[in-house]
């Protein structure tokens, strides 16, 4: 129902399944039925996107939103016949952003991961609401993309530190740690999603998770010496 629930992991879906060109539609902005206003996130989502599509090397011109009104037939027509001859002209996505389809896959395989630490790393900006166009075309700019991934945190567990609470364990939402009873936790570095909640959740006594700011994680401790013994 409304613009602000397309969220930027649907966009990159879309591209990764092979589309050419996403076309978001909302409500004409400060005209939102409810006091959400949701078609600013989907504009802040969008500009945001569209940074990380040049980041990777895809043309932005892809990913295009626009607001109108339900009685706004006409150009709704207009806007989407512009945007459909546009993504024509652009040619096939990957082959004409010449990048290997390989490579394209693997790139956006690895933004997707990334999604719920951009969203947390962005979310002052992606709540932005601002005045005008100039202030929206300066909202993030090439170089914060470029550090955003250089230095994209990863979390760690200090072998030393762990207790085995399983505290992380139970809370990671996507079963990223490896754990038990008495056993040193492991985060796997490919499931892992970079959502921080191991951090916030393990106890100040312990402090057993570290926060990596873009360099290699340490690699973890063998399966054989993870009992912890008491
Ligand atoms: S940061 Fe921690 S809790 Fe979040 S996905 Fe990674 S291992 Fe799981
Ligand atoms: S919450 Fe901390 S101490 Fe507990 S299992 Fe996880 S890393 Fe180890």
């Amino acid at each position: 129902m409304c613009s602000g629930r397309v969220d930027l992991e649907f966009v990159l879906r879309a591209f990764a399944n092979g589309m050419d060109g996403v076309f978001i539609g909302g409500c004409r902005l400060n005209e939102c039925n409810y006091i959400t206003h949701g078609n600013y996130d989907a504009l802040n989502m969008v500009l945001l996107c569209r940074k990380i599509m040049a980041h990777i090397g895809l043309n932005p011109e892809r990913l295009s939103v626009e607001f109108m009104s339900s009685g706004d037939g006409i150009r709704f027509t207009e806007i989407i016949d512009d945007f459909s001859r546009k993504v024509k002209a652009l040619g096939p996505l990957g082959k004409a952003d010449e990048i290997d389809p390989d490579e394209l896959k693997s790139k956006l395989e690895d933004v997707r991961k990334l999604v719920p630490y951009i969203k947390i790393a962005k979310r002052e900006k992606l709540a932005s609401r601002l005045a005008n166009k100039e202030e929206y075309d300066g909202l993030f700019t090439s170089e914060e993309i470029d550090t955003l991934f250089s230095e994209a945190v990863s979390y760690h567990i200090n072998p030393e530190k762990c207790q085995a609470c399983m505290i992380c364990y139970r809370r990671c939402p996507v079963d990223a740690i490896a754990g038990g009873k008495n056993l040193i936790h492991v985060i796997d570095q490919d499931q892992c999603i970079k959502c921080g909640t191991c951090f916030e959740v393990c106890p100040p006594r312990f402090g057993a998770v570290d926060k990596i700011p873009g360099r290699p994680v340490p690699p973890p401790i063998p399966e054989a010496e993870r009992t912890i013994v008491r």
